[in-house]
This record gives structure tokens, sequence and C-alpha cells, in this order.
């Protein structure tokens, strides 16, 4: 993510980001995190459980959100998030699907999907005939 994008962030939720870990994901998402940092913070003031961001970065074309001190109220945001994450485009924000493009699972709107990236159901076909295609010869 963008330096000022991660100073956003730390400026507003800074008892969240209170270790000001920089943010491993591209910046379509900022308006998601920032949303759910709003959430988040709205229940750690009412609870007085103060949720801290250990790690954030992409993983298998998801937002991975990782916290202390959460309770399940926080959880429960946050795996609305991640949830979420999986249709908008890591690189710009628009609508997004989830396809792999040399072995990297990503999540782009049809603008930013790199060329031949296949659907992960595709994916698995592939796999699965190579497989087949391979046990046959033996
Ligand atoms: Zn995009």
């Amino acid at each position: 993510m963008k330096q000022e994008h991660n100073q956003q962030l730390f400026e507003r939720y800074p008892k969240i980001f209170e270790h000001r870990e920089r943010l491993w994901c591209r910046d379509g998402w900022f308006d998601l995190i920032d949303a759910l940092c709003a959430r988040l913070q709205e229940i750690s003031d009412r609870t007085g459980s103060q949720v801290v961001a250990r790690q954030v970065k992409e993983k298998f074309g998801g937002l991975r959100f990782y916290v202390s001190q959460g309770t399940t109220e926080h959880a429960d945001a946050i795996a609305e998030a991640e949830q979420a994450s999986h249709h908008i485009c890591e690189v710009c924000g628009q609508p997004g699907v989830v396809k792999v493009s040399s072995g990297y699972v990503q999540c782009r709107c049809p603008a930013h999907m790199p060329e031949g990236a296949r659907g992960l159901e595709e994916q698995m076909e592939a796999a699965r005939a190579l497989r087949k295609a391979r046990d046959e010869k033996t």
C-alpha cells in the first residue's frame, strides 16, 4: 500500500495501528480497510477492549487482518471485510473476481486482470486433467 495511504490509516486509527506496521496489500482495498477500522474502533470504544492490528496483508486473493485483543464482535467485522475483499479489485477498488495467474491468486477487475488468468474452478479442472493424463501414462 502507498506510504500516504498507510500514513492516513495510522493517523485515523492510532490505537489500532499502535505498532505502525505497514500494510502488505494494494491500494484498491484502502476504502474497505478504512471502513473496517472505523467499525473496529467503534467496537473497541464501546466494549473497552482495544483491538490492535498485528499484520495486514493479501493472501490467496483475499484480505487478511490479524489482530490481538479482539472480541467475537471484532472477529465478525474482520471476517465480513475479508469476505468482501474477494469481490474488490486490489489495484483500483472496482468490482473484481479472484483468479489465478502464474500460480498467483489475486482479486482483480477486468482491466487489471492479467492476460490468461484462470478462474479457480478452471484452474482445478486443468490440474485434474493433468493428473489424469499422467496417471494414464503410467
Ligand atoms: Zn482494477
